[in-house]
């Protein structure tokens, strides 16, 4: 059985007082493993490791950094097998998609930010005759990085990399839920030759925990969070005792808007991608689907027939699409929105319900439902599950105004074959990253991030170096 351990200056290390909590496979609900449960206390000394090791890390050059960091990636691409293994067992995801989505991810964020640092530059401005403005970017000092369960690794080295490759050094909270990943990453870490307190793994919980003791930590200079909207509150109000830059990656309500000019074929196959990848356990899933009316009857059967298709069952099988949600608690979680949708009206066109086979693990068919608007809970709220809702539309001015009826504002998709109406529409929906006829296609240098409650800032090339380093001005008289 598997011990996760933190990983504090360089040493692989239970908590001071011995404290654990267990880890489960949610598609089997056995216990896989316990984890060393963190407090303030292992919080303070990772914080101060970090500090220590900034000093030194902070002053290499960015070909030193960026030398490390494809090691990093070697060796996360060496050890593939056993990484998507660990992702799978922790989240339940198909092992196909930690293999050909999670785990590759993962490497290639320590490759692009280890290109992208030794080519980054910054501005000059002349006063003709007067003086010369130059400015110096430099590392901010320590990170606390908090990672969300849907995408652990992905989603953990999209922060450690621009953390690492800026200068920075960092204490990791990884998600109670799924601690796997982020240990074996250390693993990696110290072997690529990442110095002693560079990088630092804290397990624990979130709320009045580890996550809160980095969060209000007065030595802590940035906090990146992905997580809920709650969460982002939460981080924010503690983080404000010593004014903490904040990067809040939140969650999604996103609408999916099919034109009725579109391609059916290719918007009913990636809509069903887009809807139930990784269990609709992804931020930027599309979980609200408005079909223009000439269309709506089409696309729905469609749409239903593919959903048959896809094989609900154990993550390991190659033939699996849909594996296990995180956990029973979750699952709970999106019954319960499933069963107050149809309360309120809704009628579910396939899924609903637990497979009978699956009962063991925390499984839930893909759902889709039908008949509701905009006043049902299930449209407003984020389920984090596989359930969509689909609505049939008008116009083109509808469509806008009810995609833009949401506190949230992380990701859009709009399927139309006019393209001036495909920029009109991405113009007017009010989200941070919007898709035309694709979804989930990602050049890592464009800026990513929530719009309204969705987050605050933006991730991805410049922007995660605007995050992770200051710029200081220099003004010399000539
Ligand atoms: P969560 O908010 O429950 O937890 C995220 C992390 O925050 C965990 O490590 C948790 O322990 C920690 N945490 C919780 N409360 C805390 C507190 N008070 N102080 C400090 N840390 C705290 O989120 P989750 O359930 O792990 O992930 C799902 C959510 O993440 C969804 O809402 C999803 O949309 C969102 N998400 C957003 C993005 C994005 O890029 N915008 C990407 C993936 C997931």
């Amino acid at each position: 059985m598997e011990k996760v351990l933190h990983f504090i200056d360089g040493t692989f290390c239970e908590s001071h007082d011995g404290r654990t909590f267990d880890n489960f496979n949610p598609a089997t609900g056995e216990k896989i493993g316990v984890v060393a449960e963190g407090g303030k206390a292992e919080i303070d000394q990772a914080v101060a490791a970090a500090r220590r090791a900034f000093k030194t890390w902070g002053k290499t050059s960015a070909a030193e950094r960026a030398a490390i960091m494809h090691r990093i990636a070697d060796l996360i691409e060496e050890n593939l097998d056993e990484l998507a293994l660990l992702e799978t067992t922790d989240t339940g995801k198909p092992l196909t998609l930690a293999k050909s989505l999670d785990i590759p991810r993962s490497a290639y964020n320590f490759r692009f930010f280890a290109d992208f640092v030794k080519g980054m530059s910054t501005e000059a401005f002349e006063m003709e005759g007067v003086a010369l403005n130059y400015a110096l970017r430099r590392p901010v000092g320590v990170a606390g990085l908090i990672s969300p369960w849907n995408l652990p690794l992905f989603l953990l080295t999209w922060k450690v990399a621009p953390c690492l490759a800026a200068g920075d050094t960092c204490v990791i909270k990884p998600a109670e839920l799924t601690p796997m990943t982020a240990t074996k990453l250390a693993e990696i870490c110290q072997k690529a030759g990442v110095p002693n307190g560079v990088v630092n793994v804290v397990h624990g919980f979130g709320p009045d925990a580890a996550g809160s003791a980095l969060t209000e930590h007065p030595d802590v200079d940035l906090i990146s969070l992905t997580g809920e909207t709650t969460t982002g509150k939460a981080v924010m109000k503690s983080a404000a005792s010593s004014l903490k830059r904040l990067s809040l990656e939140l969650g999604g309500k996103n609408p999916n808007i099919v034109f009725a000019d579109c391609d059916l074929e290719d918007a009913l196959t990636t809509t069903i991608r887009s809807s139930f990848v990784n269990q609709g356990e992804v931020c930027l899933c599309g979980s609200r689907i408005y079909v223009e009316r000439p269309l709506y009857d089409r696309f729905v059967a469609g749409l239903v027939e593919k959903t048959a298709q896809l094989v609900v069952g154990d993550p390991l099988d190659p033939n699996t699409n849909v594996g296990a949600l995180i956990s029973f608690e979750h699952l709970e979680r999106v019954e319960g929105f499933v069963r107050r949708a149809v309360e309120q009206g809704g009628r579910i066109l396939i899924g609903g319900k637990r497979p009978e086979h699956l009962k063991h693990g925390a499984f839930f068919e893909p759902t889709i439902i039908g008949d509701v608007d905009s006043s049902c809970e299930i449209t407003r709220q984020e389920v984090f599950g596989p359930v969509v809702t689909i609505q049939p539309f008008d116009t083109e001015e509808e469509v806008i105004a009810i995609a833009n009826d949401t506190n949230y504002g992380l990701g859009a998709t709009i399927w139309t074959s006019n393209l001036k109406r495909a920029h009109r529409v991405a113009a007017e929906i009010e989200a941070g990253v919007i898709w035309v006829n694709t979804w989930f296609l990602r050049d890592l240098r464009t800026p990513f991030g929530g719009m309204k409650q969705s987050g605050i800032g933006r991730e991805g090339g410049v922007h995660s170096f605007e995050f992770f380093s200051e710029l200081k001005n220099v003004c010399i008289k000539l």
